[in-house]
This record gives C-alpha cells, structure tokens and sequence, in this order.
C-alpha cells in the first residue's frame, strides 16, 4: 500500500476522535456495555498499568517527579501516577481522547495538565516518560524515530509497551485472529524488539526491567529503560 506516514496519521486521528473515541473510552471504562473481546482487551491493558504502576511504587520516589505520558488515551495510567504525586504532564493526538482524560481527572480531583499533541511534537524535559501501547499505530521505518525522541525528553527513565513482531503473532495477524471487529479500522503494526532496544541503547539508555502481557485478544511488550 502506497501511505505515506502523514496519511497514517490523519487516519490514526481521525479514528480516535470519532469510532475509535467510543470504542476505546469504553474499553477504558468499568462500564458493562462491552462485549468479550472488548472484556479481554480492557483486563489486558489493565494487567500492564498495573505492571507499570508496581514498579513505579516499588521504587518509591515517583512524588514530586516530572512525567510526560504521550498518547495519554483517557488517561489511565496519567491520573494514578499524578495521584502517586508526580507532577504529570500527558497528551494525545485526539482531542476527543485528551478531552476525556482531563475530565477524568477533574471528577476525580486529580491534578494533570492534559493536551492535544501528537508524540512528536512533544517537547521539554521530564524525569519519567511513558507511552504505552501508542506504537501499534506507527509503521517500522517511523518507530525508531519516535523511540530516539521520547528519549530525547527523558532525563531518568523510558517505558514503552509495543506489539512484538514474533511468528506467532505475525501469524494470528495473517490468519485474521487478532484486532477483530471495528478495531480492523486502522492499520496495526507489530514490532520488533531488538529495533526497540536498538533505539534506547543508541540514545544512552538500558533497560532494566521487562514484561509481557497476553490475554486472547491483547498483548503487549513493556520495557522500562533507565539512561546510563
Ligand atoms: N496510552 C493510553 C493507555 O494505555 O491507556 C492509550 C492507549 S490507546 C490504544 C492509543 C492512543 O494513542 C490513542 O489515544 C491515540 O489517539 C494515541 N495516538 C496514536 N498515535 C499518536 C501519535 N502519533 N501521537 C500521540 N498520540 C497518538
């Protein structure tokens, strides 16, 4: 298919300020109006917020800390993290997406400056810098880049989470029995895991703790890198 990266991301926006909005604020909910498949992706992504969160507890010293989070989604891992007293700072390139997440938080009580941003114009300096599951929505030649920049705003530590291109996965793919339904309405991309770790040595960072997480229909690689 002849798409350019600009044309993915129009389409990526598009989709999660319209179907894929109601879609995925659902999924992110604790709502009952959903339906298995949408059940196991919610517990899946579940399982690696709170992977994520268990590390950042154990460490002890996430309060008071700068966290930016690009492609913030409505914001669950954000507002535990701004509730754990870092000082959080999260975007998406849907409005729709940003939108709900600051409301969230308002609900809630929950401090977070929330705004509208694609990953790649995201700019400063913070301790922490996650991005969880935003890189299915990125081609291989564009990835790299976008793991070389969310280094490049990290003084402390990286976490990123990305489907891994493994033949099994490539092969569910093939066969059609991962992303079903509506999900299908944007392209996902797999990726592999020595281009993730490519890219965090070459910016000066090395991983220092990893997971997997699988469900039938969800699954996700969560690396946490530290700068050296
Ligand atoms: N990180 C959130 C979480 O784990 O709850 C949301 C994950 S959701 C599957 C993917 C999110 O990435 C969507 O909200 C989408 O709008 C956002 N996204 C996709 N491409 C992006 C980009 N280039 N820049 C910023 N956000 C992006």
């Amino acid at each position: 298919a002849l798409f350019s990266s600009a044309d993915d991301k129009t389409e990526v926006r598009e989709y999660f300020n319209t179907e894929g909005f109601s879609r995925w604020n659902k999924i992110y909910s604790d709502t009952d109006d959903v339906n298995s498949v949408q059940m196991d992706i919610r517990n899946g992504h579940d399982q690696t917020i709170q992977k994520i969160l268990k590390w950042i507890a154990a460490d002890g010293d996430i309060d008071g800390k700068s966290v930016c989070d690009c492609g913030c989604g409505v914001g669950s891992l954000a507002i535990p993290l701004a509730q754990m007293g870092a000082k959080v700072s999260a975007s998406d390139i849907s409005d729709a997406m940003s939108t709900e997440a600051a409301r969230r938080a308002g609900e809630l009580g929950v401090k977070a400056d929330f705004y509208t941003s694609d990953l790649e114009s995201v700019s400063g300096k913070y301790h922490t810098v996650t991005c969880v599951d935003v890189a299915i929505h990125y081609p291989d030649d564009k990835f790299k880049e976008m793991v070389t920049h969310l280094c490049s705003l990290a003084e402390d530590r990286v976490l990123i989470s990305f489907a891994p291109k493994t033949w099994y996965y490539v092969f569910l793919k093939k066969i059609g029995e991962l992303f079903p339904g509506p999900s299908k309405t944007t392209r996902a991309y797999l990726h592999e895991e020595s281009i993730v770790r490519e890219a965090l040595q070459q910016a000066g960072f090395e991983v220092a703790r990893d997971e997997m997480t699988a469900t039938n229909f969800y699954f996700s690689r969560l690396l946490e890198a530290k700068r050296v």
